[in-house]
Order: structure tokens, then C-alpha cells, then sequence
């Protein structure tokens, strides 16, 4: 039985062997697992949380794979549907050597897109203390309403509802749909994860103070804002700090987000109180930073994920 279900995408992310050059030069591409909430369950499951992933993949060599790596990396795939109609999402993504990474998405449409909301294991939700979702699934119909249904299921038998609005502009129709769309799922959130870009995005505002105060409503009881190596920002209803990140080596930061969402969803679980004691916070924000950090010293992201025994390792040698 999970006790934290992450709805969204899975995909297929095809890395080029070589970096430093664009998808057009890319001599061979390597196949890794992809899609945000797919690398929190993975990450909660690795932290010790019970955790189950709700979605969509094709009846395909690439969706079998994905629903495999999540089942041995101990996420319960059970609410995972199969689709005759689509296959799997193909995302090609390139490191180029100006730093920019390059997308190509082949989506047209894929079996993310079809979860509807007939396929939402509503069982699985009602026995859970927690729901994460992102934006993708809200791009499109029919993902977009179960993705709402099963939020809205969810709210009404008490979970935590958790929010990372991952912003993918060339998937949308245009900004402004991205910026309503990446909304709505805010306003239905409890604790929302953004980075400082998505948070400027949303409000044109590039004071991370004042964007927060823009975005906030009255049902939020956490907002995290995550700013790479330099850590995380928190705001609560009574409170707001600062926590810095570790100093590592990073070899590739896919993965980081994720990574730090799973360790926040799982202190979240852990200290439902936490919201009222800002030390307790701060504590589960360096927990979640060393996740995050950790995430970035292996190649890929769910390779990288940290176990929690590897965690306390590393805090307790800081
Ligand atoms: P996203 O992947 O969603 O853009 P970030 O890049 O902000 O998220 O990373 C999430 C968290 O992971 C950060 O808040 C930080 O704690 C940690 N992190 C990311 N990159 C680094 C890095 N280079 N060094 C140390 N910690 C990092």
C-alpha cells in the first residue's frame, strides 16, 4: 500500500554519447528513464516512503522498460495503465557546448497524454496520505482532467497535495497557456516546489519575495523555491529563510529537483506539524538540499537517486 502516489509522465529521455554538440550532430543516442514524477516515487521509495506511480506509458518495448525500472527500484506501478492507442514519450535531449540542453519531444500524441480520468485508481488514492503531480499532464485533454479529477479525489480523502510545475514552454501552445496551466495546478496545492525561472515566469517578477507573495493562496502551507548549488528558499504563512546547499561535485544535475522534492515530500510525511516549527523545517530543507546535492554526483536521474542510509552519511559528515 503507497503512501505517497506521484501522477504524470514517463518517458524515454535519448542522451546523445557524446556531449557538447546538438542533436543534429549527435552521432548515437543512449535510452534513459525520464519524467519528473517517476524520479520522485523512485526517490521516496529509496528514502524509505511506500510510494506508487499513476499514469500512462504505450504497450511498447520502451513503456515496459520504464514500468520495469520503476518495479525494481521498489515503486508500486500497480495504478500504471498501458496504452494500445499511443506509445511511450520519446524526449531527445542534448547538453550543447554553450550549456543549453536542447529538447526534441516526440508526442504526437503519446500514452502519457491519454490517461484519462476512467484510469485514475481512485483505491489507491484513498488509501494514501499523499499525492505529487507536475504540469505536464495538464498540457493536454484527457491527461489534463484526470489529472485534475485525481487531485481533486485526493483532496477529499485528506492527502497532502505536493506541486512541482516543471516548465517545458515548447509543449505548450504558447506562454500564456503555460503560465494558466502551470497555475492551476498551484491552486490546488499544499506545497508547491518551483525554481527562481519558473517562479519569475509565472509572475514577470524577478524578487523571489514578492513572486512568492504573488503566487500565494490561502489553502498553501509550504512554498519552496530551489536555486541550484546555492540551496533553497522556504515560505510558510508565519515564516521565511534561507537554507544553503553542499558543496559537490556535480557531474550532471538531472535529477536534482526531483531528488529534493522526494526528500521533502518524505520529512512532510514523516512531521506533519513541521509546517508550525522552523527549525524542524530548516532541518528537513538541508536534508532535502543533500538529496538534491547527492543527485548531482552520478550521471542520470534515477541512477543517482540516494538511498537514505547514503544521506545521513554524508550530513553527518558535513
Ligand atoms: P531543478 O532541477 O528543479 O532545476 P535545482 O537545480 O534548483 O532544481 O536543484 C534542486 C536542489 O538540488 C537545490 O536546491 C540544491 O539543494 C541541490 N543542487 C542542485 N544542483 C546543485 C549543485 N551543483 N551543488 C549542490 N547542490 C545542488
Amino acid at each position: 500500500m503507497a503512501t505517497a502516489i506521484c501522477l504524470g509522465e514517463l518517458l524515454i529521455d535519448f542522451i546523445p554519447t557524446v556531449t557538447g554538440t546538438g542533436l543534429t550532430d549527435a552521432p548515437a543516442f543512449i535510452k534513459a528513464p525520464g519524467g519528473a514524477p517517476g524520479n520522485v516515487a523512485v526517490g521516496l521509495a529509496r528514502l524509505g516512503v511506500p510510494s506508487a506511480f499513476m499514469g500512462k506509458v504505450g504497450d511498447d518495448p520502451f513503456g515496459h522498460f520504464l514500468a520495469n525500472t520503476l518495479a525494481e527500484a521498489g515503486v508500486d506501478v500497480g495504478p500504471l495503465c498501458f496504452s494500445t492507442e499511443a506509445r511511450t514519450a520519446l524526449a531527445f535531449v542534448s547538453l550543447r557546448a554553450d550549456g543549453e540542453r536542447e529538447f526534441m519531444f516526440y508526442r504526437h500524441p503519446s500514452a502519457d497524454m491519454l490517461f484519462n480520468p476512467r484510469e485514475v485508481d481512485v483505491d489507491a488514492i484513498n488509501r494514501a496520505k499523499l499525492l505529487h503531480f507536475g504540469s505536464i499532464s495538464l498540457i493536454g485533454e484527457p491527461s489534463r482532467s484526470a489529472t485534475l479529477y485525481a487531485v481533486d479525489t485526493a483532496r477529499a480523502a485528506g492527502c497532502l497535495i505536493s506541486y512541482d510545475p516543471n516548465l517545458r514552454l515548447p509543449l505548450w501552445s504558447d506562454a500564456n497557456a503555460a503560465r494558466e496551466g502551470m497555475l492551476l495546478g498551484l491552486q490546488k496545492a499544499h506545497v508547491v516546489k518551483l525554481s527562481d525561472d519558473e517562479s519569475e515566469f509565472l509572475t514577470g517578477m524577478s524578487n523571489l519575495k514578492n513572486a512568492c507573495k504573488a503566487l500565494w493562496h490561502d489553502e498553501l502551507k509550504l512554498m519552496v523555491v530551489t536555486r541550484g548549488r546555492a540551496g533553497c528558499v522556504y515560505f510558510t504563512p508565519a515564516v521565511t529563510g534561507e537554507v544553503a546547499s553542499f558543496t559537490v561535485e556535480a557531474v550532471d544535475t538531472t535529477g536534482a529537483g526531483d531528488g529534493f522534492v522526494a526528500g521533502l515530500l518524505q520529512g512532510l510525511l514523516a512531521d506533519p506539524a513541521i509546517f508550525q516549527d522552523e527549525a524542524r523545517l530548516r532541518e528537513l530543507c538541508r536534508f532535502a538540499n543533500a538529496v538534491g546535492a547527492l543527485a548531482t554526483t552520478v550521471r542520470g536521474a534515477i541512477p543517482a537517486l540516494p538511498e537514505r542510509e547514503r544521506v545521513q552519511r554524508f550530513l553527518n559528515n558535513r
